[in-house]
């Protein structure tokens, strides 16, 4: 990627802003003729002064001089102050508005992806968020460098050298040739420094990690005495981190020295070749300043062209991945048209599911969900249950195979009104930081308060909810687990959806919890096609039909007599919970508690 590709993709961005760029572009030019008043002036104040003292003429005549040259700088001070604020303000209003833009442009792009693309190594939370990030704060960097320091400088570089080629092409000739060779020295520069800068970047990073990683690890840390071990490690990383500090410090105050040199090579010619000039009888006495004032002109933008070519090259960087992310068209997830009714029969044949990691998941599953029944899916953990389910919601789109729904292929059927028929209650659910209230109306944004509670109460919530100090207002994250899962069951409840997907649902709440919990999910149940993944046996019983699976695939399924006797996966997983439970024992105490009271 290249400068001019990363300006192709921004230009949408900033297209939207047209005033604001000529604005700012219009500032530029005027700014770019305000700075070489100082020249000029200076070449008229030497070169009058000079004429009148040579005539032997005083303060008396010189007065009018004075004057001008006040009025003509004040003038352009005040002109140049406007200028300024101006270039400054629109630039930096581009910025911060191009910025807002790749933000949200960047979310909305990514919320249309499909799973897959989330799931991918490369697009851990963290790890995208980063990118994300970098690529918008170095993207409007690079806006504001380009408006705000390159155009700016650069303009009044070109112009201070017109007027010096103007005014004396040999002159003009000289100030030309330092450019490229200071060209030459940013350029190894920024080549020196760029490793160490990485290298810096890189060291930062892992000792703000290396911190987080001892805070968050601190009760671990103490336990096993390892609080020698871990400071060493920092000491590592720090010593690491200052001798790159000191190697790109070297580097830069060598180059900025060199630098300093050649720019000072520059003036010295200047003032020789134009003080020649004047000897010569070619050049009033006033033209060395002009030509000395112009040239600082001219090496000003040469001057912080080492810090604007890191910047470049950063953008560059962090916006090839982040244009990687909003570009990533084929991870948009794919919606067929039809929109039918939905009755929730699900019928797959032959399906075959790989992870994008390459993890064969699914294998040739055969199975068909009865619309209002109650299906289990039973197996030992990483059976392949959840990504069963996550292909009936159109998550993940099997490789092969094919997936109905009442007949319809689901890749033809309207995946947002797809979804809208089907309430999925996972493990740990996702509570939003907000109210209770608002928690619970994720499920329909559009429900009044009195359904809100309605759901609450279907859910075995309500009451608990208006013992709380701030009631439907509480913040929800505060709940408990058990309370939480009924905050998702009451959004479930509200949503009402046709088909529900039940993910164990209560595989991480306490036994009161889940015994509170079990009327709200017999409620949930009733008259709608319910699959539900489980490792309690009473939630297993209760299923019309189960589905058994091992390593992908289905082993059996029946009915639950029909399972046990076949002395199959089923039965051993099904002792297994049993012998887990200890039922023999948890019998015999029930059996003496009521000898007891017998
Ligand atoms: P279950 O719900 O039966 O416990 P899953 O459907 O969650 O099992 O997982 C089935 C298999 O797929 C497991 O081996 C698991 O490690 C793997 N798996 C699950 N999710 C992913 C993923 N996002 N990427 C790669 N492999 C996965």
């Amino acid at each position: 990627m290249n400068l001019l590709n990363v300006f192709q993709k921004l230009r949408p961005f900033v297209r939207p802003y047209r005033i604001l760029v000529i604005a700012t572009l219009i500032m530029t030019l005027i700014g770019s003729f305000t700075a070489q008043v100082n020249a000029l002036t200076l070449q008229y104040a030497v070169d009058s002064i000079n004429r009148l003292v040579e005539q032997g003429l005083g303060l008396a005549e010189g007065w009018h001089i004075l004057i001008t040259i006040s009025v003509i700088l004040l003038g352009k001070e005040i002109i140049n102050a406007f200028v300024q604020f101006g270039q400054k303000f629109y630039g930096e209003k581009l910025r911060i508005l191009v910025s807002q833009d790749l933000a949200q442009g960047i979310i909305e792009k990514f919320l249309t992806y499909r799973l897959a693309f989330f799931n991918d190594d490369n697009n851990q939370a963290g790890k995208l968020q980063t990118r994300i990030d970098r690529g918008i704060g170095s993207l409007t960097r690079l806006v504001q460098i380009f408006f705000i320091d390159i155009l700016p400088l650069f303009t009044s570089a070109i112009v201070a050298l017109g007027l010096m080629y103007y005014a004396n092409f040999y002159v003009g000739l000289v100030a030309t040739c330092i450019v490229p060779i200071y060209f030459w020295l940013t350029f190894k520069q920024a080549q020196k420094l760029g490793g160490w800068r990485r290298n810096l970047r890189d060291g930062r990073e892992k000792k703000s990690q290396g911190i987080l990683g001892i805070i968050n690890s601190i009760t671990v840390i103490k336990s096993f005495n390892r609080e020698s071990i871990e400071s060493e490690k920092q000491l590592k990383l720090q010593k690491e981190l200052t001798d790159n500090q000191m190697q790109t410090r070297q580097i830069s105050f060598l180059f900025d020295g060199l630098k300093t040199f050649i720019e000072q090579i520059g003036i010295v010619l200047i003032i020789i070749l134009t003080a020649y000039f004047v000897l010569d009888g070619q050049m009033s006495i006033g033209m060395i300043m002009f030509h000395v004032l112009l040239f600082n002109n001219v090496s000003a933008p040469i001057r912080s062209l080492h810090r604007i070519y890191d910047e470049v090259n950063d953008a560059m960087i962090y916006s090839e991945s982040f244009f990687k992310i909003l570009e990533a068209d084929d991870e948009i997830e794919q919606s067929g048209t039809q929109k039918p009714n939905i009755r929730g029969q699900f019928d797959l044949s032959n399906v075959e599911f790989y992870y994008p990691n390459g993890h064969h998941a699914l294998k040739n599953i055969n199975m068909t969900i009865q619309p209002n029944k109650i299906t289990a899916l039973v197996g030992l953990s990483g059976a392949g249950k959840s990504t069963l389910i996550s292909l009936l919601d159109k998550f993940f789109e099997p490789q092969s195979g094919t997936i109905t729904i009442d007949g319809i292929d689901l890749k033809d059927i309207d995946t947002q009104y797809l979804r809208d028929h089907i309430g999925l209650v996972l493990q740990k659910n996702h509570i939003f930081q907000g109210s209770i209230f608002d928690n619970i109306r994720y499920g329909k944004t559009d429900a009044s308060t009195e359904d809100v509670m309605q759901a609450a109460r279907k859910a075995s919530i309500h009451e608990q909810i208006l013992q709380l100090p701030n009631g439907y207002d509480a913040d929800a994250l505060m709940l408990s687990g058990g309370q939480q899962q009924r905050i998702a069951l009451a959004r479930m409840f509200l949503k009402n959806p046709p088909i529900i997907f039940l993910d164990e649902p209560t595989a991480s709440l306490d036994a009161i919890a889940t015994e509170q919990i079990k009327q709200s999910l017999d409620e949930i149940k009733q008259g709608r096609t319910v699959i539900i993944i489980s490792h309690s046996l009473s939630q297993i019983i209760d299923a019309d039909y189960t589905y058994v699976m091992k390593e992908g695939e289905i082993a059996e399924h029946g009915e639950h007599d029909a399972l046990y006797h076949q002395d199959g996966v089923y039965k051993e997983i099904f002792d297994a919970m049993a012998k887990s439970l200890n039922i023999e024992k948890i019998a015999r105490t029930f059996e003496e508690d009521e000898d007891t009271h017998s």
